[in-house]
């Protein structure tokens, strides 16, 4: 029996697994078909105009809708909004959905607010491509309500973005105070939380109209997809579909099969990612050589409480600092065993990076500062490897 997606009685495992399944199943198939079709056929000129009249639902051409594609938006939003009253729609790439999303909603003299501790892409966007379409944009600082306030242009200002947890430093976003700011000007909310999932946090619940997630991260989980997903109010991602349909951003039909096996496991492996990510920071912290551990569930975090507060954990990335310069944090990179050397986060596998040689390589040490990336800065991403061989790994690099 497919478990109802508004049966707030079911925990986030039992919805990764049953949520959102067709009810019914291609082929008797307890897995949900891969549909690689770019067209969808009609019987006659009558079946048509049933379509164009509204009068039956399928499947018309592929930049429009896939059977699999839908089978994957619907155990996202159920996902993320438990009560059944959100719509998703999957994108091949987190970019491909955050771009879709503002381009779709924001117009040329609009304004879009942000903050400064971001995916660095969407800032290149923001700060580049839309800048060169009119839509003019403020950063400010994470965590300082009364610039965001203050930022807002009455009648302008179309869009808050934020990360809540940011990338890298983990700041996470009071969102009731973002929301009461935002409605005051009828201003629209956006939370990437990639970084959280809605394991971890659900932006909805607390008033933010659009949920984004790179599903290349935690949602896939395995490092074997690209895919993103915007989520809130039917009649907004309704638009965004529109948009969508025009722009020609789609996500493949295996891709989105991928997803779905992937967030099957979802919640059993957040569990995990978040026990290791805390136990990794507190070991992190008491360590000479370590200098600062940027996470959430550390009370020395300047948004623990926040944390606290709106997440259920904390994650599997722990940002932290070395004793040392750009050198020595590279040597210590160097001697782990375990993560692989790579960008992204959220997989199986532990990944770790130097955000100064890895996404900020070609800026000088001082432009790097400016945008507060430290040469000693690690970012790892704790896979799902056991904890006490992660422990070890990271003691004989220090
Ligand atoms: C990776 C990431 C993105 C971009 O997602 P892609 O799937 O790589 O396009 C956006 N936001 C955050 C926070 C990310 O970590």
């Amino acid at each position: 029996m497919p478990v109802e997606p508004d049966s707030p009685e079911h925990g986030p495992s039992t919805a990764a697994v049953h949520a959102g399944e067709p009810r019914r199943r291609a082929h008797d198939a307890i897995t949900p078909a891969i549909v690689h079709s770019a067209t969808y056929p009609f019987e006659d000129t009558a079946a048509l105009i049933d379509f164009q009249e509204g009068r039956v639902e399928r499947e018309e051409y592929g930049r429009y809708g896939n059977p699999t594609i839908r089978a994957a938006e619907a155990k996202l939003a159920a996902l993320e909004s438990p009560q059944g009253e959100a719509a998703a729609l999957l994108c091949p790439s987190g970019m491909s959905a955050i771009t879709t999303t503002i381009l779709a909603m924001v117009p040329s003299g609009g304004h879009i607010i942000l903050t400064d501790d971001c995916y660095r892409r969407t800032r290149q966007f923001v700060q580049t491509l839309l800048a060169r379409l009119g839509v003019e944009h403020t950063v400010v600082p994470a965590g300082d309500y009364a610039a965001l306030a203050g930022a807002v242009r009455p009648g302008q200002t179309r869009l808050i973005i934020s990360e809540s947890p940011t990338n890298p430093y983990l700041r996470v976003a009071d969102l009731p105070q973002v929301v009461a700011i935002a409605r005051q000007h009828r201003v629209k909310t956006l939370i990437d939380a990639t970084f959280a999932t809605p394991y971890n946090l659900r932006p909805l619940d607390h008033g933010i109209d659009l949920v984004v997630h790179s599903c290349t991260k935690y949602m896939g989980g395995h490092n074997d997809l690209l895919a993103g997903v915007v989520i809130g109010k039917p009649g907004i991602v309704g638009a965004l579909r529109q948009a969508q349909g025009i722009l020609g951003g789609i996500c493949d039909p295996h891709s989105a099969y991928l997803l779905i096996r992937g967030v099957k496991t979802f919640a059993l492996r957040m569990e995990r990612h978040n026990s290791s990510g805390m136990a990794v920071a507190r070991f992190l912290e008491s360590h000479p050589r370590v200098a600062r551990v940027h996470y959430p569930g550390l009370p020395s975090h300047p948004d623990h409480a926040v944390a606290v507060a709106q997440m259920r954990g904390f994650g599997g990335v722990v940002s932290f600092e070395i004793e040392g310069g750009l050198d020595d944090t590279a040597r210590f990179i160097d001697r782990l065993r375990i993560p692989y050397i790579a960008p992204s986060l959220g997989g199986v596998e532990s990944l770790v990076e130097q955000p100064a040689l890895m996404s900020f390589y070609e800026l000088t040490s001082e432009q790097r500062m400016a945008v507060g990336m430290r040469d000693n800065l690690v970012r790892l991403s704790c896979g799902i490897e056991d904890i006490d061989d992660l422990i070890a790994d990271l003691k004989q690099a220090l």
